[in-house]
């Protein structure tokens, strides 16, 4: 690491790093232990100076949002995080919404609004950034990133900046392109909205922030669903079916708000919160038949 942080001070003296950071300090679940290296870039020149000094030195980063959809182990993460939260400008180009990928999807929809633009109320109350939004193809009461994207910026590999059409992203439930390219750090993407009733738009996002309210645990940390849902069933109801809403182990608890969410309820470990799922994941499937797959992503294990 020492070799990539004079080449991150050569290439970008400005560059905030931090160094054995707390990723407690970086999830919704509030666990996980230091990361070796952390940049959060301001801009997105200094995103790119970060990628093309990790990949000259072989050293594959990890492009982290607001943590939202993330595990990280308690031993943490012994490599090179880049924090995108700084690369957070919209602009309006030819009648398009454009946005950088480290805006909090709460902003953006804010952001769509002041413009009257309808399409976005959906993702005001999912917790991310644009950037895991399009990872994951985040989506809510019947509306999906897929539905009002239109092409997606990232840079490759190579450090290449590419943009894709949004059909060419393979956006489909909680999965996406860059799913399957973590190594593909999106920069950006463009939206095209509807004009609409800017108090009509402030009416559904009210609305379904009180249905999140009464649904979902917000009062406690964690990473929203911890399961996807399987195909002809919600992972909620199976997991209630097999009586294990509010079971607990260490300080990771099945909600018993909303057995869909595994929360924190004070002091849990990843390996509370790994265990959990474990269990979860036997109990529904030597029950149920059905076998539940992860949402939540992991980091360092
Ligand atoms: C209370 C709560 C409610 C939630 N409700 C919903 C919901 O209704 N619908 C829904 O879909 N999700 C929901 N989520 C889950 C989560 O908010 C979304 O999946 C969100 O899109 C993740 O964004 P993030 O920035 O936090 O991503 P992170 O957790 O930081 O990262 C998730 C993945 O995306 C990758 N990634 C992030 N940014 C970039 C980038 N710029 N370039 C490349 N890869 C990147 C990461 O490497 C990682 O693999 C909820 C979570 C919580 C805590």
């Amino acid at each position: 690491m020492t070799a990539l942080i004079q080449e991150l001070n050569r290439l970008a003296p400005q560059l905030a790093l931090r160094e054995h950071e707390p990723m407690s300090r970086h999830t919704t679940f509030r666990i996980g232990g230091p990361a070796r290296l952390m940049a959060l870039p301001a801009s997105q020149m200094e995103a790119a100076a970060a990628v093309r000094a990790a990949r000259a030195l072989g050293i594959a980063p990890f492009f982290l949002g607001n943590g939202s959809d993330l595990l990280v182990s308690d031993r943490g993460f012994d490599g090179f995080i880049i924090k995108t939260t700084g690369l957070d400008q919209t602009r309006e180009v030819n009648r398009r919404l454009r946005a950088e990928s480290g805006i909090p999807l709460a902003r953006l929809a804010m952001a769509a609004l002041g413009r009257g633009h309808t399409g976005l109320e959906f993702a005001h109350g999912i917790p991310g950034t644009l950037g895991g939004g399009v990872t994951m193809n985040a989506g809510a009461y019947g509306g999906e990133l897929v539905q009002v994207l239109t092409s997606v910026t990232f840079l490759n590999e190579e450090a290449e900046v590419i943009t894709l059409p949004v059909e060419e992203c393979a956006l489909t439930y909680r999965h996406s392109l860059f799913t399957d390219h973590p190594e593909w750090l999106i920069l950006g993407a463009e939206f095209e909205l509807a004009q609409g009733d800017p108090a009509a738009i402030k009416d559904k996002m009210d609305e379904l922030a009180q249905k999140r309210r009464s649904k979902q645990p917000l009062d406690l940390p964690s990473a929203g669903s911890t399961f996807k849902r399987p195909a002809g069933y919600f992972a909620a109801a199976l997991i209630e079916q097999c009586g294990l809403k509010g079971v607990g182990i260490g300080g990771a608890q099945v909600s018993e708000k909303h057995a869909g969410f595994v929360v924190n309820r004070g002091g849990a470990t990843a390996d509370d919160v790994r265990r959990l799922m474990d269990l979860i994941q036997d109990t529904v499937h030597r029950e149920t038949g059905v076998t539940l797959e992860p949402e939540v992503k992991f980091l360092g294990f």
